[in-house]
């Protein structure tokens, strides 16, 4: 079994309900984590953060006015787009949009509002392509 660095107690694999505040709002996201039942402390391994940091996003997303993980996805899919193809023309590196739909990068601004346009079909992607080959 896995020992506390902090008093050498068990650690037990552990959901804690974990409140977090993003400007004026609060969510509570159940985190799990290596948790020390002597001294209450719990521990957190990339695997644990990987597990909420899409719901963590989409929070602060949702704070800002930004469209959600599965929003991003769902409008690169109606475009027709993989996300290697939108990356090559949205920009922000190869694996940008693996990066936004999973929550490990949040969007720019203007990129929201560029994905926006295309979801009301306000913007057309081929005169994007164009402007972006230009
Ligand atoms: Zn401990």
């Amino acid at each position: 079994m896995k020992k506390c660095p902090l008093c050498n107690g068990d650690l037990v694999k552990k959901n804690i309900l974990t409140p977090y505040a993003y400007k004026n709002a609060a969510v509570t996201i159940n985190q799990p984590q290596d948790y020390c039942e002597a001294c209450h402390e719990g521990f957190l391994s990339h695997e644990d953060i990987r597990a909420t940091k899409k719901e963590l996003a989409d929070f602060k997303r949702k704070q800002d006015g930004l469209l959600s993980s599965d929003e991003i996805r769902n409008i690169r899919k109606k475009a027709g787009l993989t996300q290697e193809r939108a990356a090559e023309i949205f920009g922000g590196g190869v694996r940008a949009f693996h990066k936004y739909e999973t929550g490990e990068v949040i969007q720019s601004k203007p990129l929201d509002i560029v994905l926006k346009l295309l979801k009301q079909g306000v913007v057309d992607l081929n005169k994007i392509e164009n402007a972006a080959k230009a």
